[in-house]
This record gives C-alpha cells, sequence and structure tokens, in this order.
C-alpha cells in the first residue's frame, strides 16, 4: 500500500511525500497539525488500487473542519465503492503544488529480470503509450536515453522558453528505482505514479506509489 511502498522509497534515497496513517478523525488532525497545512488525506486500503475512483483522495485541505468532514467522506465514499474492502484508515501527506508528472515503473520480465518503465503522467501514458523500456541496473546515459526517446520529451525540455524540467532528478529516480528492483526480484511490479518533477535543479518527488511483492500476487 502507498505509506509502505513511500517508506521503502524513502530508505532507498527516492524522494516521497511524508505520510501517516490515521484510524480516526482525531488521529488524522493531530497528523495533519505535524505535517502542516495544506494536506491531502487518501484513503489506505489492500483492497482498493485506484484510490480516486473511490472517492477516495481529497487534496488541498487547510483546516482542522475540512480534514474532519474529509476523513468521514473518505471512508462513506470507500465503504460505499467496495463494502467487503479492509480499510486501515485514512493517510494524510503533505500537499505539494502541481508540476510536470512522469511516471517511473518495474517488473521482473521472465527472461532478462528487472525492467525499468519510464512515461509522460496522467492522459499521456494512458492514451498515447509512450513510455520507454530499459533493462536494470540503469547508467546514468541509460536513463538519460529513456528520458529523451519518448515523443513527450519536450515536455520536460521546454516548449517555447518554458524552462525545462529537472531532468537529473529523473535520472537519480530511474536508477534508483532500477537498482532496487534489480537487487529485490521479489519486488515483483513497481509503480511510482505520479511523480511531480519541478524545474531544473529543483528535484521531484513521489506523489503516489504502489510495490507489489512476491507473496501478495
Ligand atoms: P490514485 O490511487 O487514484 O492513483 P493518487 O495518490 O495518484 O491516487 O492521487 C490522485 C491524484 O491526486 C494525483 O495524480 C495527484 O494529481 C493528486 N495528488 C495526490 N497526492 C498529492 C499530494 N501529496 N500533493 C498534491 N497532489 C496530490
Ligand atoms: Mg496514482
Amino acid at each position: 500500500m502507498e505509506h509502505e511502498s513511500k517508506q521503502i522509497l524513502t530508505a532507498w534515497g527516492i524522494p516521497t511525500t511524508r505520510v501517516e496513517l490515521a484510524r480516526d478523525a482525531a488521529e488524522a488532525i493531530k497528523a495533519a497539525r505535524e505535517l502542516k497545512y495544506p494536506v491531502v488525506m487518501k484513503i489506505s486500503s489492500p483492497n482498493i488500487i485506484h484510490k480516486s475512483d473511490a472517492g477516495g483522495v481529497k487534496v488541498g485541505l487547510s483546516s482542522e473542519l475540512e480534514v474532519h468532514q474529509a476523513f468521514k467522506e473518505i471512508m462513506d465514499n470507500a465503504r460505499a465503492y467496495k463494502p467487503n474492502a479492509k480499510i486501515l484508515g485514512v493517510t494524510i501527506q503533505e500537499y505539494v503544488s502541481h508540476a510536470r508528472e512522469v511516471i517511473v515503473g518495474t517488473l521482473q520480465d521472465p527472461t532478462f529480470g528487472a525492467t525499468v518503465m519510464f512515461g509522460l503522467g496522467g492522459v499521456w501514458v494512458e492514451a498515447l503509450k509512450d513510455v520507454s523500456f530499459r533493462l536494470a541496473p540503469l547508467t546514468a546515459d541509460d536513463a538519460r536515453e529513456m528520458i529523451s526517446e519518448i515523443k513527450g520529451y519536450p515536455i520536460l525540455a521546454g516548449i517555447r522558453g518554458e524552462p525545462a524540467a529537472d531532468i537529473d532528478a529523473i535520472v537519480d529516480i530511474l536508477q534508483k528505482a532500477g537498482q532496487l528492483a534489480h537487487e529485490f526480484p521479489e519486488i515483483v511490479e513497481m509503480d511510482i505514479n505520479p511523480i511531480f518533477v519541478f524545474d531544473r535543479g529543483k528535484g521531484a518527488i513521489a506523489i503516489d506509489a504502489r510495490i507489489i511483492l512476491k507473496e501478495e500476487k
């Protein structure tokens, strides 16, 4: 699940949002106070993969009242969406202002082993299947090639005077994700979607993550 997956990414040096799990509204408010407003709240259930589809994501909450209401709404939405789902609670995390979105994934190819995938986030990956693949582990040059060979690359390089995105930060995440999947073949699949990428020099951060281990499949 997201908060556990993010703990693994953080331990491996991939920047992620701070996340706390709350089992009730009071815990949610306490977590929001620690993380500082505004915060984002998301359903935490092993049986709900696409949290937004379940009405399970609320972004930019900026007061105790909003956090209190969001907790109840998210829990109600999730129960209505999947009545038998095991629900652990709601995660509270820092809000990150919008940036260009990319996705990084890994899979274990039965013949070639750990493989890394890269693409632009959101509609680009779903509608255009504009992604690139490489075997892990990746050199920095491999990672740079993966980034520059997608059709949407100009969106990252900067169009018409727009500043370039922080491509070095993406290179670092691609290499680290590849290393992780290479060293731990029990990581059957990893999906970091989206990663928000800021302008050059300003970094990138994993906003959502899902790591699937062998025994879970
Ligand atoms: P899903 O399970 O539906 O993929 P996500 O965690 O990816 O849920 O959240 C859905 C969308 O909400 C993201 O694509 C992103 O645009 C926005 N979002 C999620 N978390 C944050 C955050 N911490 N800060 C800002 N926006 C966020
Ligand atoms: Mg997501």
